[in-house]
């Protein structure tokens, strides 16, 4: 397990890389010291043809599964001890699943990909990874140390203008007893306001928003450019979070199509697109 740390600005942020076998993740490092294991991954590594050695970790519409097993197999070796991933079908809405147990956290048998429908996931429960897909979303993962709950969202612009993250932070305060003053956040790499345009009917739904403006660069007519790390961000201060403890991963997917996968690079060059996975689960033992 090789640890990089040549990335000031990365390692500014709160994040370093974690690197085993050509498998690179992006990992935060408070959220590991509060005890929690977590990554971001990226698309090196794997056996997936997009276009190749891509470490595809979903979407068994558009990949083989034997493709997505093995670049799973090869993404759990970043972390030390067994771990059973818990995803959901992730549908741009802000439902919330509680995975209580191991035998849960799998799909039913015969099921290949992921058959409950959430964007979110929260758990306090040992050996269990949460995970969230994402291919310029925007993904949060969420660590209170003293109740040691945990929380994986998925916060598109549609998940996001529902709230979605205060929505996973409610569920851990209703169901372990959490604060959010206690918590904290990891916010990963997604398509970010350099980048991400979008039409009226997104910056519509977002005029409604405190400091909404703040969240927008208007490009041409009709367009701007959306901050959904910044829309995110607001809202876990806005949960009572305190802004030291959340901490934002200085990367874009859709200027890093070398590290990571961009639907909206990607999907109209080669027709599919390989989804990343990020992922949090609380240590067995605290020393
Ligand atoms: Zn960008």
């Amino acid at each position: 397990m090789e640890m990089i740390t040549d990335d000031p600005a990365t390692e500014s942020a709160g994040f370093y890389w974690r690197e085993h076998d050509g498998v690179r993740a992006l990992i935060c490092a408070p959220l590991e010291a509060d005890g929690f294991t977590n990554a971001f991954s990226t698309r090196l590594g794997g056996v997936s043809p997009f276009p190749q050695d891509a470490l595809n970790l979903a979407g068994f519409n558009e990949d083989e599964a034997d493709n997505i097993y093995e670049n799973r197999r090869r993404f759990l070796k970043l972390f030390e001890g067994d771990w059973t991933l818990a995803g959901c079908w992730q549908i741009h809405r802000a439902d919330v699943r509680v995975v209580h147990d191991p035998q849960e956290a799998k799909p039913q048998p015969g099921v290949l990909g992921d058959d409950q429908y959430c964007d979110a996931l929260v758990s306090s429960t040992p050996k269990i990874l949460l995970a969230v897909k994402t291919a310029d979303c925007v993904p949060i993962l969420i660590g209170d140390p003293l109740t040691r709950a945990f929380a994986a969202v998925h916060a598109g612009w549609r998940g996001t203008s529902a709230s979605i993250v205060r929505r996973a932070i409610e569920q851990m305060e209703s169901e372990y007893g959490a604060h959010a003053a206690n918590m904290r956040a990891a916010i990963g790499p997604a398509a970010n306001v350099c980048c991400y345009e979008v039409g009226s009917e997104v910056i519509d739904v977002f005029k409604e928003f405190p400091q909404a403006e703040q969240l927008f660069k208007p490009t041409r007519d009709g367009h701007a450019r959306i901050d959904l790390h910044l829309a995110n961000r607001n809202q876990l201060l806005d949960a009572g979070f305190s802004a030291d403890r959340i901490h934002v991963a200085p990367l874009c997917t859709m200027d890093r199509t070398d590290l990571f996968f961009s639907y909206r690079r990607e999907k109209q060059l080669h027709g599919r697109v390989g989804r990343l996975m990020s992922v949090i689960g609380r240590r067995a033992s605290q020393s």
